[in-house]
């Protein structure tokens, strides 16, 4: 019979690395929760509706890559492709913005892309990413920004690059559309088909281009910042100033300009050289209008999303510091001898919060103590009939092989 397999571009994590993942998540929590933001968690799956709004139809997103069905209810629903739509859509729910006036949110999740599979590039991949929503102020940019970047940093990631961009307000954006058209315009027909019907839906999308001749098109195309207005410029020079005052060199990039249709003003991505073709590990920006468009009260907004896969194909880990191995392996001659040691190895965990594995397979004495050391294992505790008799157990240390006799009821405070 044919194995069932799983779905291209998706995994399965287990055995050493499942603890790799554990170490991430847990400095994600650690280090964002440092900056006062909470833990939100929204469903897998949505109506398709809010991405459809939201992404916008000409992204790559909404046009081709989303996993949507209609249920037996005859619902359009869709497993979650980014979470910032989700946020929000949270965030109007329940009335968030009543009961705090920022609210700075995180989230870990899973999102789900018909994209084609690559190494940094999956169809489900985790992201983390934060929300600050409530303040429009270019403090709040930074904040979001040098989260993002000490982040990295702290986890010791070499060669990272801060791209940050302004694409302005809608007003911004449509007057520089029309430039951006006449530009290019007399270029039309040695641009890719891609970006030819870009030119019709969303010709900011084509500064996003990886095309060499495009990108020779492109170099000398108007910039945005040109055309953002006075306010906007003096917050993107304090947003600026706030990073260099906090040692994070950034590179202003002006063909930056992010894939969905929410953004507005700030924008930006990190990236490291270590990663190669995939070389984004998060992006971000200002999305001041999305609240409203979603049927909220007009709230500034700014955040990031950043992919987890990225992140552990660029961390150069020390794996045994990470790994967890077990304590303790319990090794038992008999029946009897199982049943004596399962009360032992149930206080130890307990009482001592060691980590003890049981044999489950009624092995011999050398099998047992092959997998202990397979496990590498720190100690052994043999327990044979003698030891029955006398209540007490063998303790073997497996680095130096010392080992010792210890009654019943001082096993614990050995291990203490
Ligand atoms: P985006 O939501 O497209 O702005 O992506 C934010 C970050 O998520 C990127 O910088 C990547 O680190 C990560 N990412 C995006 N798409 C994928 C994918 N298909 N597989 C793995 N990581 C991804």
């Amino acid at each position: 019979m044919d194995k069932i397999k799983n779905i291209k571009g998706t995994k399965d994590i287990f055995g050493d690395d499942s603890y790799i993942w554990q170490y991430v998540e847990y400095a994600i929590h650690n280090f964002i929760q440092k900056y006062g933001y909470t833990e939100i968690r929204t469903p897998k799956f949505e109506n398709s509706a809010l991405f459809k709004r939201t992404i916008g139809n000409d992204t790559d997103i909404v046009s081709k890559e989303m996993y949507s069905w209609t249920d037996q209810g005859n619902n359009s629903l869709t497993l979650k492709p980014e979470v910032t739509a989700s946020v929000v859509r949270a965030y109007i729910q329940h009335n968030l913005g009543k009961k705090n006036i920022t609210n700075k949110l995180y989230y870990i999740d899973s999102l789900f892309r018909r994209e084609r599979p690559q190494k940094g590039r999956y169809r489900q991949f985790e992201q983390f990413g934060i929300e600050a929503i409530g303040s429009k102020y270019p403090e709040q940019d930074s904040e979001v920004i040098s989260l993002a970047y000490n982040f990295y940093k702290n986890l010791n990631i070499k060669n990272l690059s801060l791209k940050i961009n302004n694409i302005g307000s809608r007003e911004t954006r449509l007057k520089y559309k029309k430039e951006l058209l006449n530009y290019l315009k007399p270029f039309s027909n040695k641009l890719t088909k891609t970006s030819q019907n870009r030119l019709k839906t969303n010709p900011l999308r084509i500064l996003d281009t990886k095309i060499d001749f495009e990108i020779d098109i492109i170099k000398n195309c108007p910039k945005i910042i040109d055309f953002i207005s006075k306010k906007d410029l003096d917050n993107f020079n304090k947003v600026l100033d706030f990073l260099q005052k906090s040692n994070i060199k950034y590179e202003i990039d002006h063909l930056l300009v992010r894939g969905l249709d929410y953004y507005s003003r700030t924008v930006f991505e990190i990236h490291t050289d270590v990663l190669g073709a995939q070389s984004a590990l998060c992006g971000g920006g200002r999305y001041d209008y999305l609240i409203e468009e979603l049927g909220g009260s007009p709230t500034p907004a700014v955040g990031f999303a950043a992919g987890i896969e990225r992140l552990i194909l660029a961390l150069k880990l020390d794996h045994n510091k990470i790994i967890k191995r077990p304590d303790i392996y319990m090794i038992t001659a008999g029946s009897q001898a199982v049943k004596f040691s399962i009360p032992i190895a149930n206080d130890l965990r307990l009482k001592t919060g060691k980590i003890v594995i049981n044999d489950m397979h009624r092995r011999s004495l050398k099998s047992q103590l092959k997998e202990a050391n397979k496990f590498n294992a720190k100690y052994v505790i043999i327990i044979g009939s003698d030891e029955i008799e006398k209540g007490e157990v063998l303790i073997k240390d497996m680095k130096s092989g010392e080992q010792k006799n210890i009654e019943v009821k001082k096993i614990d405070a050995f291990f203490k």
